[in-house]
């Protein structure tokens, strides 16, 4: 079963609408932008 790590590592990587920067370990809510955009701060 090698299955596993090679589906997640072929998932597209999300990136921030906003920066550009990768996203990790978010679920898609939100749409696609990082902790840094997303602050209710700006
Ligand atoms: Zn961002």
């Amino acid at each position: 079963m090698l299955g596993l790590v090679e589906f997640f590592k072929s998932l597209p990587k999300k990136k921030c609408n906003k920066c550009g920067q990768d996203i990790f370990e978010k679920a898609d809510c939100y749409g696609n932008i990082c902790d840094e955009c997303d602050h209710p701060a700006r």
